[in-house]
């Protein structure tokens, strides 16, 4: 039973004028019928307000030069949008500032020996009519936290160098101890492809795109079209973030000056041997001089040669220096202050640095939420002040490896685990098909936030058109609706600290479609508004949908979670386990867990069915009083839910992941991995782990399911 399907709208109903209006036109989740209307009243006034033309001037300031952390060029961003959120009308704008480790390479160069000699361009060159790609100062193509060395050796293709491909190259008998590898970007995180390699006795590894998978197989490359062209480059960390992200050198601490740094040699998250990334221009010379078995057929790409493994003849020398310097970031946080519970925090943030000149990835989002935030800054100014406050966050040095936000996560914890209700990330977005993924106690609220907004053209709302790209085990049915399922969040971005270290509820949504520019010099304004949201249409429903979204929960009489759904959700994984363990015939019983996980969706439905009781009677409106503790109460505890799904041991060997349903997979990277602990384990067919770990996630529900038992006290206060 999910109250605002059923019993809310009952209520409403009866409260209803005549006039043709429909219940689902006024109900809103954790809204009673009085505080709906006057919610709606005021999305009216954000539906419409964001400005493409708006978000075309941010854009080309924001993107006006390269602006990679710890440069004055991006402390110069930060200025800018910390002046575009004082003239919003914020209430206060801090500049949050830390020291971190930040290498930028000093010596790059690649040669190829033999059988013939070539020297790799390693560079970008301009692209007409694309004026900006002749600016200077951006990084160059590298891999960040990549040993510095000095290797020369066989080459050996690996494919995408996932833990599959070296089972297929230990059945060909093909060792890469000693070689240097040669892996295709995709399908992991890039970090993963040098550790795997390194933990296999590689000496050093170099990582290109396939035009298979981003090149002129996609499509017309720059600048005819958005694929990637023959010299483009994936710029991107290497750091060994599923161990921990943030600076290396403070790990669970924030890096002020001063700070105790752990030395560079016991830094357990840079790579051990050099990692270069190239173009497929620069990549061909070497793969079609490999010789050795033909490459499989799901190991060959799009180049014109017939795909070998190796190793040799070819023969490559890597040499590799970095400048590993401290240096300074900063993060920008404006505070829209709440009229009622000024200290509860709804945020909403995103990166701001970027390898070259980011006008996707990341300044696209950051333009869209300005204009989310101008929207709630002129409802403020206008005396339409949120209940509870609002922050938008603008986090440096994310492409390094989420070190800004993390950082920020790891000084302010205690406060965030005390305040900070939801946490939304917003980065880069292109037009294309919405997506959204988070903690599952807020997917009934998503799908909600975004019936209320309109795709671009104006032909279907968000969520129909989510919901018709959407395959039947994405949906799912509750209470005569149909809900789309939001994905689970991995790692990647910044959101990963909020949820993963802190237990806060985090989502992640927007709209994508697949390009070739990724971390390249070509990620530019001209790209951008040719390619990638021409008019900023997309960018302008998004801000809308962002603003709901932040609106409603700083508003809502009730906090619109549902932790019913959470459980749904965690039965789903456990029958996947439980595949596994009969794939693997392990000896491992996860029916405690089971049971421990519906006792606390039963509480969660119990919980649910007070909660509709008490905005059905509207007894949570702002005029009863009456029940303000209570209310304060019920809300506080059921925002403290997600915490308990914390482990204060956190996942094995990774201490500071400590959530027991969502990580990003320890061999993955940005992949997630759900109910981690537990799966992980079985994964490596660890039984010992897995029960230990099965233990640890049961005991994580029947913390969340006494919360909820609690929520229902306090609710049950409330009107009786
Ligand atoms: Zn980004």
């Amino acid at each position: 039973m999910r109250y605002h399907h059923s019993i809310l709208a009952l209520g409403v109903l009866a409260l209803l004028s005549a006039g043709g209006t429909r219940a689902q036109d006024v109900a809103i989740m954790g809204f009673g019928p009085s505080s709906a209307q006057r919610q709606r009243a005021l999305e009216a006034r954000i539906i419409g307000f964001p400005s493409g033309d708006r978000m075309a001037v941010y854009h080309r300031a924001l993107t006006a030069e390269p602006h990679h952390a710890g440069t004055p060029a991006n402390h110069r961003t930060a200025e800018y949008i910390a002046a575009r959120l004082r003239e919003f009308g914020f209430d206060s704008v801090l500049m949050n500032r830390y020291e971190v480790l930040l290498p930028w390479p000093v010596e790059r160069r690649v040669t190829l020996l033999a059988p013939e000699r070539y020297e790799l361009r390693l560079n970008e060159p301009p692209l007409d009519p694309d004026p900006d790609t002749r600016k200077r100062g951006a990084l160059p193509p590298y891999n960040a936290y990549a040993a510095d060395g000095d290797v020369t050796a066989e080459v050996v293709y690996v494919n995408y160098g996932i833990p599959e491909d070296y089972r297929v190259l230990d059945s060909l008998g093909i060792s890469v101890a000693g070689k240097i590898v040669i892996a295709r970007y995709g399908r992991s995180w890039r970090g993963i492809k040098p550790r795997l390699a390194a933990e296999r006795g590689a000496i050093g590894c170099l990582i290109y795109s396939d035009p298979e998978d981003d090149g002129y197989a996609q499509g017309d490359v720059m600048p005819e079209g958005k694929w990637r062209p023959e010299w483009g480059v994936q710029r991107g960390s290497v750091m060994d973030m599923p161990l921990y992200p943030g600076d290396p050198q403070t790990p669970g601490r924030p890096s002020k000056p001063g700070a105790e740094r752990i030395p560079l040699s016991e830094t357990p998250t840079l790579q051990k041997i050099p990692v270069l990334p190239i173009s497929y221009g620069d990549a061909l010379p070497i793969l079609r001089n490999l010789a050795g078995p033909v490459a499989p057929a799901g190991w060959r790409g799009a180049l014109p040669i017939t795909y070998h493994i190796g190793p040799g003849p070819a023969r490559v020398r890597i040499r590799l220096r970095s400048d590993w310097s401290v240096r300074p970031i900063v993060n920008v946080i404006g505070v829209l202050k709440g009229s009622e519970r000024p200290e509860k925090v709804i945020m909403a943030g995103g990166h701001r640095d970027a390898w070259t000149f980011g006008a996707r990835d990341p300044i696209s989002g950051a333009v869209s939420l300005l204009e989310t935030a101008r929207a709630l800054g002129q409802l403020a100014q206008s005396g339409a002040r949120p209940k509870r406050s609002i922050a938008i966050a603008s986090w440096d040095a994310e492409e390094q490896g989420l070190i800004g936000s993390t950082e920020y996560g790891e000084e302010f914890a205690a406060e965030l685990k005390q305040d900070l209700i939801v946490y939304l990330n917003r980065e880069s977005y292109t037009a294309g098909d919405f997506d959204a993924g988070g903690s599952h106690s807020l997917q009934p609220f998503i799908n909600e936030v975004t019936k209320a907004v309109r795709m671009p053209d104006g032909s279907a709302t968000v969520f129909d058109s989510w919901r018709a790209k959407a395959g039947p085990q994405d949906l799912v049915r509750v209470d005569g609706t149909v809900q789309v399922r939001i994905g689970a969040l991995g790692s990647g971005s910044d959101y990963t600290v909020f949820l993963d270290h802190l237990g806060i509820p985090s989502v992640n949504l927007g709209f994508e479609s697949g390009n070739g520019i990724y971390h390249s010099l070509y990620d530019t304004h001209w790209f951008y508004t040719k390619f990638g949201d021409p008019g900023f249409a997309y960018g302008e429903r998004l801000a809308e949908l962002v603003g709901l979204f932040l609106l409603r929960l700083a508003n809502a009489d009730i906090l619109p979670f549902d932790y019913a759904s959470t459980a749904e959700t965690v039965d789903r994984y456990l029958d996947e386990l439980e595949r596994e363990i009969e794939n693997r015939k392990l000896d491992l019983d996860l029916s405690g867990v089971r049971r421990a996980n519906r006792r606390m969706g039963a509480t969660a439905e119990a919980l649910n069915a007070e909660v509709a009781r008490i905005l059905a009677s509207d007894l949570a409106a702002a005029e009863n009083g009456r029940y303000r503790e209570s209310l304060a109460r019920l809300n506080d505890l059921m925002a403290r839910v997600e915490q308990a799904f914390l482990d204060e041991g956190g996942l094995p060997d990774r201490p500071w992941f400590r959530h027991q349903i969502y990580a990003p997979g320890y061999y993955t990277g940005y992949g997630v991995k759900t109910l981690p602990g537990v799966r992980e384990a079985i994964e490596q067919n660890d039984v010992e782990t897995a029960r230990r770990m099965a233990g640890a996630l049961a005991s994580s529900l029947e913390r969340a399911r006494k919360l909820l038992v609690e929520a229902i006290a306090a609710a049950a206060e409330i009107g009786n």
